[in-house]
């Protein structure tokens, strides 16, 4: 397409244009927004929408597709999510009637009365599929439409295309959308929401490497995941071959779905009560999964906050904004970032430590109750404002985490010695009599039984306690339902154990890791049953990495670590985010379990498995060097998902407006380090792009992956009741958009009372 075939703009006076790429999730809820807040202007609304979608998946697009696997389940519980803003919201403005706006239970509960469908027949804990998340999208976005058409003087066009390029047009200053199949048209502002993509193989030398060996051989490398059901179809992955999954979070949950359930296999319940993989036939002879770690990621636990959320999730009370701000003054480096100076700080010295402290005070108020917490902040908080003050002293961050923790282990150590006393698996001594100064031994035994043994157990334990040899004999014989530990002091937290769960050296074959991770499921999925406000471990993993996780922001976001450790964060810390609190529903790992356990997922190559192209097979060998296993693979996924690359995008529009000098990659510099640029673009607050000239462009507004970067964790659905940050990024570009439009609005005006 030339610039000649453009169409001319509008005259002056006409509507404002405003085009959106990608009609996806970002695109429902920005729909949202326009309808309320147009729908509640006293006057016609002169405002023309395009929206541009490659798959035409307008609502859903394409991560949350109706028309994918029915196997892949959504990560988040049907009660939090949302399709609009709501009451919660900050500045949200007008709000649509309450009708037009339900939430995914709302739609659910409302849709299986319509058709009895049990696939919608789903409660608030419930964890949805991700086809009945598209299917509810779909909906919302065409009533959205519908709302819009109404306003007098706007008007909704949808185009199923891709579009490849912004180009600008020199008269009128607007940006020209060129989408092959769909109208050339000018546009006074666009909106990119164009959510997930891949990226080009070739642009990584491993994934080059084993992209032109399965040109050459016989083997097949996948390596982009999705849309599932295009990128391993029923021709691939046959009975009697081997696929590999490079990566064990939620994309090889999706895979092994797929290949499984997906394939007419049924996962149903055994004699225990636990699922078994009953197989059809269908499935390939194996799915060898491997990764750094060689873990899954964890369970995710049953949501107790769910039922009020203002009570339960966690606040920080070590790792907070003001604690980031302080450090940021006391140890920061001065980088200058653009027209700014930034202090930078070091995530493992000056973040890590808060995190752990964070962590573990949160481990020991769920295991021990709030009466020993507060006592354990009182002897926390000396050591830790000292910290805050002198920034760690040049510690490492190992050193500075157990000097964090240093009181905090004492405080616990003697807490530990009085339960394990009173419980009869210590003799008392002069450390464990008398009372404990500022808290109460009696209540924390209590919360200590009750998090260990439940109502019953802790009951029984306690009736016995009058009997001096009665609560060890009680307790020889009960068994904690989540495996807990009868001893208090064999419930510590452990950072290095949280993230090491099956150590190196404890296993020496293929078979005894594979052993040792059923072993771990067991007890991983017990904890997650247990919930996120039972389970010691479960709670501090959800209650710091999850609820605060707008904290890890404020500490990372725009340039706040240093470019090595930003690195560093991005690729070692996010993988245990995701790990620890990004996991699949219980559920779901039920299911996965019962693969491994059928030995049709097979895990034996353990952690730091690589990847080999052999020559003489012709096909990919993966190698275990901690368990010494082999396993050669027919196909190759690779089952991460990809982060934002602009440079190296598969489709043609980013790696386009990079040529144009219309946007430019986000760097970190490396002050005496090497700079570090993660992928994403350099925008600014307000998600403008900021051009190769360095001036910030406020007619194109970026919200989603390309932010990843310059941001963290920009991803998710919107969430109901929560005033969540995704609504919140589309109010800032609405902030700057309407009034736009009603420049625009009072130009007609003007121009037809003239005529
Ligand atoms: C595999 C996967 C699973 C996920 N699961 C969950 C989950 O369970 N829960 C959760 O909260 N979040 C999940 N996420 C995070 C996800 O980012 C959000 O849920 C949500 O999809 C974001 O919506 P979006 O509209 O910004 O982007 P997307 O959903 O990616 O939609 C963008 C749309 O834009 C289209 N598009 C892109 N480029 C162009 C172009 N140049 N021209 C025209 N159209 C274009 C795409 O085809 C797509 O339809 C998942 C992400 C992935 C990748």
């Amino acid at each position: 397409m030339t610039l000649d075939a453009v169409a001319a703009r509008p005259t002056v006076g006409g509507p404002i244009r405003l085009a959106i790429v990608g009609g996806g999730p970002s695109c429902t809820y920005v729909l949202d927004r326009l309808a309320a807040t147009a729908g509640a202007a006293p006057g016609p609304v002169p405002l023309e929408i395009h929206v541009f979608d490659r798959a035409g998946q307008f609502g859903a697009g394409q991560v949350h597709s109706p028309d994918q696997p029915v196997t892949s389940f959504l990560n988040r519980i049907v009660g939090q999510v949302a399709f609009a803003a709501d009451e919660s919201v900050a500045g949200a403005g007008p709000l649509l009637d309450p009708a037009q706006r339900p939430t995914l239970l709302e739609w659910c509960r409302e849709r299986f009365e319509q058709t009895g469908d049990p696939a919608f027949d789903l409660r608030a804990e419930d964890w949805p599929k991700r086809y009945v998340h598209g299917l509810a999208l779909t909906d919302q976005f065409e009533r959205y439409v519908r709302l819009l058409r109404e306003i007098p003087g706007t008007s909704v066009h949808l185009h199923q295309t891709e579009v490849v390029d912004l180009v600008e047009e020199t008269e009128h200053g607007r940006l020209t959308i060129l989408a092959p199949e769909g109208p050339a048209l000018t546009a006074d502002h666009v909106l990119m929401l164009t959510g997930h993509s891949s990226n080009d193989p070739l642009g990584y030398p491993l994934q080059a490497q084993w992209a032109k060996f399965a040109d050459a051989h016989e083997a097949r490398f996948v390596p982009s995941a999705y849309p599932l059901e295009e990128s391993i179809d029923a021709g691939q992955a046959l009975p009697g071959q081997s696929v590999g999954c490079l990566g064990m979070g939620l994309t090889a949950i999706d895979i092994i779905l797929h290949l499984t359930e997906g394939r007419g296999g049924v996962y149903e319940p055994g004699d225990e009560g636990r699922l078994t993989y009953r197989p059809s036939g269908r499935e390939p002879a194996s799915i060898v999964v491997f990764s750094r770690a060689g873990l899954f990621t964890f369970a995710r636990p049953f949501n107790a906050k769910e039922q009020d959320l203002e009570r339960f999730e966690h606040r920080g009370r070590y790792l907070t904004e003001p604690a980031v701000d302080r450090l940021r003054a006391s140890a920061g480096q001065p980088v200058r970032i653009g027209a700014d100076t930034r202090r930078q700080l070091d995530f493992r010295t000056h973040l890590l430590p808060l995190v752990v402290l964070e962590m573990a005070q949160l481990y020991y108020t769920t295991l021990f109750g709030p009466g020993f917490a507060a006592a354990l902040e009182r002897r926390v908080r000396p050591e830790y404002e000292a910290f805050l003050a002198d920034g760690g002293a040049g510690a490492s961050g190992d050193g500075s985490t157990r000097r964090l923790l240093a009181p905090l282990e004492a405080a616990v150590d003697e807490a530990c010695a009085r339960i394990d006393t009173v419980l009869g698996f210590m003799p008392a001594s002069p450390a464990t009599r008398g009372t404990p100064e500022d808290w109460d031994l009696d209540e924390v035994v209590d919360r200590f039984l009750l998090v260990v043994h439940g109502p019953d157990g802790a009951a029984a334990v306690r009736a016995a306690l009058s009997d001096l040899a009665g609560p060890a004999r009680v307790l020889r014989t009960l068994a904690s339902p989540w495996r807990h530990p009868s001893a208090a002091s064999a419930n510590r937290f452990s950072w290095e154990r949280t993230l090491e769960p099956i150590p190196p050296g404890s296993y020496a074959s293929g078979e005894e890791y594979r052993t040792a991770l059923l072993d771990f499921f067991d007890v991983d999925h017990r904890w997650a049953a247990q919930d996120n406000l039972t389970n010691p471990a479960k709670a501090a993993a959800d209650g710091v990495w999850r609820d605060l996780r707008d904290v890890l922001g404020h500490a990372v976001d725009f340039g706040g670590l240093t470019a090595a450790s930003h690195r560093d964060f991005l690729d070692v810390y996010m993988r245990h985010h995701n790990r620890l609190c990004n996991g699949a529903a219980l559920e779901v790992m039920e299911k996965i379990r019962a693969a491994v356990e059928c030995g049709l997922v097979d895990v034996t190559v353990g952690p730091l498995a690589r990847v080999e192209c052999d020559e003489q097979t012709g096909l990919f060998r993966v190698d275990g060097p901690l368990t010494g296993v082999s396993a050669q693979l027919d196909l190759l996924v690779d089952s991460r998902v990809h982060t934002f690359d602009a440079a190296r995008d598969v489709r043609a529009l980013y790696p386009n407006l990079l040529r144009r000098g219309l946007v430019r990659k986000w760097s970190n510099p490396g002050a005496g380090q090497p700079d570090f640029e993660p992928g994403g673009l350099d925008l600014t607050e307000d998600f403008h792009p900021v051009r190769a000239d360095g001036a910030a462009d406020h007619r194109v507004t970026l919200l989603g992956p390309p932010s990843e970067g310059v941001m963290f964790f920009q991803l998710g659905a919107l969430r109901p009741n929560q005033n969540h940050h995704v609504m919140q990024d589309i109010l800032r570009w609405l902030r700057g958009f309407w009034p736009t439009v009603d420049q625009c609005a009072a130009l007609t005006t003007s121009t037809r009372s003239m005529t």
